[in-house]
């Protein structure tokens, strides 16, 4: 049998005093360092081009949408968020989407649908707030997924930036 032998604790040990007096110095000093909790939403959270938020439908000037309804950003989704079902327009060989859906609940907001789209018909919005009362109420479809252009021009222009970067660097080699 071991017997282990426990240190002799001094008064001010048995009432924990040293873990007391340690306990409120770091209290007191971090009542002195600058405040960094977010009082959200009142304090909203910074949004940037970079920023990626909830993906959106681009709509054009005249109202259509630039979806051609090819299935690539569906394709692409690795949560399986998108559905489509594409139509044919009145204009010859031109598609649109007749049911175009991402479900809020599924999408994990990766922007490979922003990334595999050929016609940049879809980008990645800096919206970022979601909230509903039913499952139902959070797969939006083309009414709540359509921007106008200008809304979403800023992320358009960073994606552009980035991709012409890209383009560039592998030019050279
Ligand atoms: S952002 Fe990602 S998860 Fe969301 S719809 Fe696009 S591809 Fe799917
Ligand atoms: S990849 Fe682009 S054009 Fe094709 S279905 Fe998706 S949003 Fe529409």
């Amino acid at each position: 049998m071991v017997i282990v032998k426990r240190k002799e604790l001094s008064f001010a040990e048995r009432l924990y005093l040293p873990e007391i007096f340690r306990a409120l110095s770091l209290t007191f000093r971090n009542m002195f360092q600058r405040e960094i909790t977010r009082q959200y939403p009142e304090e909203p959270l910074p949004k940037t081009e970079v920023t990626r938020g909830q993906p959106r439908l681009v709509e054009l000037e005249e109202g259509s949408l630039a979806c051609v309804s090819c299935g690539l950003c569906e394709a692409a989704c690795p949560a399986y968020a998108i559905t489509i079902d594409g139509g044919e327009t009145e204009n010859f060989i031109e598609r649109e989407p007749k049911l175009f859906e991402i479900d809020m609940l599924r999408c994990i907001l990766c922007g490979f649908c922003e990334e595999a789209c050929p016609k940049d018909a879809i980008f990645m919005s800096d919206e970022l707030e979601l909230a509903g009362f039913t499952r139902k109420g959070l797969v939006y479809g083309i009414d709540k997924l359509r921007r106008p252009r200008a809304a979403l021009q800023k992320r358009i222009d960073y994606v552009y930036r980035i991709n012409d970067r890209w383009r560039n660097s592998s030019s050279t080699h």
